[in-house]
């Protein structure tokens, strides 16, 4: 056992210039107290991405879980992804509908399934088989996040939102979690990067990374387990890594950024949006919680 955490958090890479994210931001900040104190006390880097995702997930600030947006069939189909770092352990869900924790469904199918993902109508099953919790009714559950209006859900130029979390825990293990409402506008049917396992979400035993933005560009440029190689392989600082596959994003046509924390306890935070929500905690940094504070 060390006394090294870190913990990080994204709530996504949509906050637009000029809009107020006070409140999400006195959320995150709170949260990320919380995860603190959990990883402080003991607790596993897996139980508290997962805890961390799950409660963003529920606020109904964020697109991802309450806060999600229908596709154009006027279904949510929410997708999400947990991945422990030292086990390389896995689960994921993509299109699932009705359930109020897809995190927790993806972390079921990482404890409780030889799969890594399932999809659609088989991952609602697994849900149910489990017992997971479903929303009552649809129509009354979902609400729109801070900064979306209900223009912005009809439109179909990928505007977008989700959450994560990657943290390092003082028994020296590392885990990451996104869960996400995908962009808006978007086709039944349509996964994005963040419950593909090395393009939005990565663990290994050196570095956990959650990425948010457009996915299609992010699942084009090799996502997380690219920045995870850079670091990795090709002797990049964790900025430099995280930047370099964003970089390529940003070439594709795509933005929006990403975490990462790594086993020495460092994080780092990149985006090429307008913001990224999102906040910080360290045993040897102060915490912050900010939306458009630059971080290159
Ligand atoms: N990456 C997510 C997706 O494409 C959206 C986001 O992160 O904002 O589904």
């Amino acid at each position: 056992m060390t006394n090294k955490f870190a913990l990080a958090l994204h709530g996504g890479a949509g906050p637009r210039a000029g809009k107020d994210y006070s409140v999400t931001e006195a959320h995150m900040e709170e949260l990320t107290r919380e995860g603190e104190a959990l990883l402080k006390s003991g607790e596993t880097a897996l139980d508290v991405v997962e805890i961390m995702v799950a409660n963003l997930e529920s606020s109904g600030l964020y697109v991802a879980g309450k806060g999600s947006a229908p596709n154009v069939m006027g279904k949510v189909e929410l997708d999400a992804a947990i991945m422990e770092g030292h086990t390389q352990a896995a689960g994921s869900v993509s299109a699932i509908q009705d359930v109020i924790s897809p995190i927790g469904v993806a972390k079921a199918v990482l404890q409780n399934s030889p799969c890594v993902m399932i999809t659609a109508q088989g991952a609602n099953q697994f849900a149910d088989e489990h017992g997971f919790e479903k929303i009552g009714d649809p129509e009354n559950y979902y609400v729109l996040p801070i900064g979306v209006s209900q223009e912005d859900t009809e439109q179909t130029d990928m505007m977008h939102g989700t959450v994560g979390a990657v943290a390092l825990d003082i028994h020296g293990n590392l885990a990451a979690a996104t869960s996400t409402g995908g962009v808006f506008g978007k086709p039944a049917g349509r996964v994005g990067d963040t419950p593909i396992i090395g393009a939005g979400t990565w663990a290994d035993q050196d570095i956990a990374i959650s990425c948010t933005g457009t996915g299609e560009y992010f699942v084009r440029a090799g996502g997380a387990l690219t920045a995870a190689n850079g670091y990795k392989l090709a002797g990049d600082t964790l900025d430099e890594a995280l930047w370099r596959m964003l970089d390529e994003v940003e070439r594709l046509g795509g933005n929006g950024g990403l975490i990462a924390v790594s086993k020495s306890g460092e994080i780092a935070m990149a985006f090429n949006s307008d913001g990224m929500k999102r906040a910080a905690v360290s045993n040897s940094t102060a915490l912050v919680s900010t939306t458009f504070a630059p971080c290159r």
